[in-house]
């Protein structure tokens, strides 16, 4: 199924929970307003059905708040999987129950995984997620791709004055373990959960020159069609880099579609408000109905919000 601007959608953002275990100053709680109730196994499963045989999309990405402090996360990975409807399963965690749960995420169908990693300095790393766990997320990393989760991705949000330093040592780390570096610029929370401009300002770093002189450095450069048209950068050293920089092609190039833990169906990060609430409607089983849910959210999509 194509938006008004012709964008198809190819993947679906599925948060599972809003609650968290850290407390990430910058986090955006993916758009939606928390305190909801989540949906349960069953209710998963059932929305997944019908966004692959809607729009025949085999790509799903699972998220939360901290997908893996759902005590059920693994019968969700598993159920989900059964379908046989989806042949790219991932999900963005923290890392901090990585190491316990890796082996039975694979088990159940997992088959790759991005994990948040603000820092290699655990006293930096403390500051922006409110946790002391860097080892205890470097030896989940170490057995996620001892289980053979791949790729294995890295999400460095880069804060001005707090962690932008690291670069050099998050592409050493990079091409030491062969995990991708995302380098994401910080972008501003949406109006639903409350914009905190001042955050921002004193955070906010654009990536475009350190992107261009790592362009300038890179071996090969291609681009993610499929993911907002990112640039990924092969380094000489071996490091990948993906660069997450908002720009109107990265809007252009957005193909996914949100669920929220509630059920909130819905098609921008920043316009969580437009979404359209499935959660009770799944036992009306008509197939037609969500078919007209979907085409009214996907409608909804614009870029630039
Ligand atoms: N708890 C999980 C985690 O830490 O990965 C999943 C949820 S978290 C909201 C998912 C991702 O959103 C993080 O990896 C981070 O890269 C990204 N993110 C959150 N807030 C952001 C912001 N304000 N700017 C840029 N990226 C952000």
């Amino acid at each position: 199924m194509k938006d008004k601007c012709n964008r198809k959608i190819k993947h679906i953002r599925f948060s599972v929970t809003d609650k968290c275990n850290f407390n990430c100053i910058y986090c955006d709680n993916e758009g939606f307003i928390p305190k909801t109730t989540e949906l349960t196994v069953e209710e998963i499963k059932k929305i997944c059905r019908l966004l692959a045989e809607i729009l025949n999309v085999t790509r799903i990405k699972f998220t939360g708040g901290e997908p893996l402090s759902r005590k059920d996360i693994i019968p969700i990975i598993q159920q989900v999987s059964d379908l046989g409807l989806y042949k790219d399963i991932s999900m963005t965690t923290n890392g901090y129950l990585l190491y316990e749960k890796a082996e039975d995420l694979v088990r159940a169908g997992l088959n790759r995984i991005n994990v948040s990693l603000p820092s290699l300095k655990p006293d930096v790393y403390k500051k922006i997620t409110g946790s002391d766990s860097l080892s205890k997320v470097l030896k989940g990393l170490n057995k996620a791709k001892e289980v053979g989760l791949f790729p294995i991705k890295i999400n460095y949000v880069m804060l001005k004055g707090l962690n932008d330093l690291e670069l050099e040592d998050f592409i050493e780390f990079s091409a030491k373990t062969g995990y991708i570096l995302q380098l994401i610029e910080l972008h501003a929370r949406s109006d639903a959960i409350g914009k905190e401009k001042e955050f921002y300002v004193k955070y906010h770093l654009d990536l475009s020159d350190i992107i261009k002189s790592l362009v300038e450095k890179a071996v090969d450069v291609k681009i993610r069609g499929l993911m907002q048209n990112r640039k990924v950068l092969f380094l000489s050293n071996g490091a990948i880099v993906e660069a997450i920089h908002p720009s109107h092609e990265f809007c252009m190039g957005c193909t996914k579609l949100r669920v929220g833990c509630d059920g909130n169906l819905f098609g921008c990060l920043y316009r969580a408000d437009r979404g359209k609430n499935i959660k009770n409607d799944l036992n009306l089983n008509s197939l037609e109905h969500f078919e007209k849910v979907i085409r009214e959210v996907v409608d909804s999509r614009e870029p630039y919000y």
